[in-house]
């Protein structure tokens, strides 16, 4: 099978021809302007590479309800260039090809669980934590999408007292990603994130946000694996700080041979960062076998 797949990106779009195996033959990436700039050239790209048949993962909020009359648009997103367009739409009228459609997230979370580290599991959250935050669910085999799709990178979190940063979401204020996204923490240390490497008092911090929301989550969803990427991730000092916050916080009431062993529970990407359009690669297989 040759297969396209776009992980649509608000900075860039990165596309990609591979096959059924998550092989990636060929990868190019353009800057994200508007849909009259982007798309067209992007079109042609998957033309001249005959695939037959594209997956898109895309940044949000989108519509994924196949049902809906607005399905496939990109919706209420705050890039206003791509506010109400219908994206999978375009790219389907224009290639005559099946198209997968779904969030960057759960394309990753897909990706993960096709070709990586979760592979023959039924329950997975992928969490990305970068400009914003954004989790993509897979759940009894099925990507999640409920009334739309989660936005659990927005969920509460607990401010901690030593904290006097008021949070950055225009939403919400102090929720997860207004708390703990990489904005937000540039905004509270005054710093970019990545010359904050040797403050440990800001990756303990940032773990102890980032805990809570997983902990919830544990509590919510029981996930078999949680999957954390995104730019702030690549600070790695955070992954045994979140995972003793989780145990601290989760305290011994649930006991699963999975909590038991925390280094192979909560984890990163496993896939070099292709593991959103390695999804997408698949998002598009799916789309063409039904
Ligand atoms: P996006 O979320 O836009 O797709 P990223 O996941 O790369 O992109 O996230 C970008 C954010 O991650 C930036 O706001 C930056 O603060 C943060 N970031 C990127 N690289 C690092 C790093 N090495 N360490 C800590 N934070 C980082
Ligand atoms: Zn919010």
């Amino acid at each position: 099978m040759r297969l396209g797949a776009l992980e649509a990106g608000g900075t860039k779009m990165v596309c990609a021809i591979g096959d059924e195996t998550g092989k990636i033959f060929e990868q190019i990436s353009f800057p994200t302007k508007t849909p009259e700039d982007t798309v067209p050239a992007m079109i042609e790209y998957f033309q001249k590479a005959d695939v037959e048949a594209l997956g898109i993962g895309c940044f949000g909020p989108i519509d994924p309800d196949k049902k809906s009359k607005t399905y496939g648009y990109i919706t209420s997103t705050p890039k206003l260039a791509w506010a109400d367009y219908d994206m999978a739409g375009a790219f389907e009228r224009a290639l005559g090809i099946p198209v997968g459609f779904d969030t960057d997230v759960n394309g990753s979370v897909l990706g993960e669980v096709t070709f990586g580290q979760a592979k023959g599991k039924s329950c997975v959250i992928y969490i990305t934590i970068g400009t914003g935050v954004g989790a993509g669910i897979y759940i009894e085999g099925r990507l999640l999408h409920g009334m739309l799709h989660p936005e659990a990178g927005h969920v509460m979190v607990n401010r901690r007292e030593d904290d006097k940063y008021e949070g950055k979401c225009p939403y919400h204020k102090a929720c997860l990603e207004g708390m703990a996204a990489g904005p937000a923490l540039e905004a509270r240390w005054g710093e970019k994130a990545v010359n904050l490497k040797d403050r440990k008092e800001v990756w303990d911090l940032e773990a102890y946000y980032i805990a809570q929301a997983l902990t919830g989550y544990i509590l919510t969803l029981s996930p078999e694996m949680i999957i954390l990427g995104g730019g702030v991730m690549h600070q790695e000092q955070l992954f045994p700080l979140i995972r003793n916050y989780v145990k601290e916080m989760l305290n011994g009431y649930i006991k699963t041979e999975e909590l038991k062993d925390m280094e192979h529970y909560i984890v990163p990407a496993s896939l070099n960062d292709d593991q959103g359009i390695m999804g997408a690669l698949e998002l598009g297989r799916r789309a063409l076998v039904g």
